[in-house]
């Protein structure tokens, strides 16, 4: 198949398309480097620059593409994702999430792409009343960030509904870890993330790790979180689209391990690799108790399992960060 990667240089989009091209998928990126690297884009890979919010970027590159072989499906990754900024800067989620995800829906329709595979989040499923979040779970998000994602899920069902389209909506749960090669990884200015944190503070860039709170309703008071390896999740990716094409049907899926580690866990996991100091520290905005996925429909659809842990994940992230330093 051939695949549209809209923000293919950033950390989910490299990765993605890295796995469509070992599959032997052909790749082409559309980015506007904001947050993501050229360098990121495998060299297999046909390189558009452009925004999503504007939509002659996206028919350009849907069009020029037409010109030699159509785009099969496109994969959407260029969304902003920082639960604590949403929070701060709800209108510039809105804008880049919900809005460029109509821009580009919008352009899709016009230029007859009919596939589409969605990047969503736990975070829809809010504080989950369940001790895993199933598919069909109720979705009352907590935060902005959770609130575009679900906003963004409807608009596509929306469309699909009038347009014809088939879409995979793939609701993540914490994705963390670097590709194999070492070539590419999470590599931001800001990075939040806890993993990546940890990770700087055991390489020495950071003095102390905080952990956001004590006082959660869990068994060790940090809040549980479902982690999955980045490439286990760009498989996924390949799967969902290879699904809905083949079934001409649509999906929406958890993606996560169905195992929940609290951040106090995943400290003590880190500490028996490596050596840093950490401490407690207040609550941060917008974060929910416990986030743990079924992953059994993906299972049961897809024939996807996740093949890699949380030392996998761990070890990998650290790798990739080992390298970055010696630049
Ligand atoms: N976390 C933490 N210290 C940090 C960064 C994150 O204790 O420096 C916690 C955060 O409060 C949350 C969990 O780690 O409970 C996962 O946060 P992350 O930002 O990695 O992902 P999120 O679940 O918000 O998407």
């Amino acid at each position: 198949m051939k695949v549209l990667v809209v923000g293919g240089a950033g950390y989910i989009g490299s990765h993605a398309s890295y796995e469509l091209i070992r599959a032997g998928h052909e790749v082409v990126v559309l980015d506007n480097l904001s947050t993501g690297s050229r360098a990121a884009v495998h060299q297999d890979a046909r390189f558009y620059w452009g925004d999503i919010r504007r939509k002659s970027d996206i028919t350009k590159v849907l069009l020029t593409e037409a010109e030699t072989k159509p785009i099969d499906v496109v994969m959407h990754f260029a969304a902003k994702l920082v639960v604590p900024e949403s929070v701060e800067q709800p209108l510039a989620y809105y804008e880049n999430n919900v809005e460029g995800l109509r821009t580009m829906l919008e352009a899709m329709v016009d230029c007859g792409v009919r596939n589409v595979v969605f990047s969503s989040t736990a975070a829809v499923y809010g504080e989950p009343e369940e001790p895993v979040c199933r598919e069909d779970d109720p979705t009352k998000p907590i935060n902005p960030y959770g609130e575009t994602k679900l906003a963004c899920e409807q608009m596509i069902k929306w469309v699909a509904a009038a347009h014809d389209l088939n879409y995979c909506i793939l609701r993540y749960f914490n994705v963390a870890g670097a590709d194999s090669t070492l070539e590419i990884g999470l590599n931001k200015d800001q990075l939040t993330h806890l993993i990546p944190l940890i990770m700087q503070t055991a390489l020495g860039q950071r003095e102390k790790f905080y952990i956001f709170g004590n006082d959660y309703p869990t068994h060790d008071g940090t809040c549980i979180r479902d982690y999955i390896h980045v490439t286990d999740l760009a498989r996924a990716h390949v799967l969902g689209a290879q699904y809905i094409l083949k079934s001409n049907d649509s999906l929406l899926v958890n993606l996560g391990s169905g195992k929940g580690f609290s951040v106090a866990e995943v400290v003590n996991a880190a500490q028996a690799l490596f050596d840093f100091e950490y401490e407690y520290a207040p609550r941060r905005a917008g974060d929910p108790a416990k986030l743990i996925a079924s992953n059994q429909r993906a299972a049961n659809l897809l024939g996807w399992k996740p093949s890699l842990s949380l030392d996998d994940i761990i070890k990998s992230d650290y790798a990739y960060r080992r390298i970055l330093l010696e630049q």
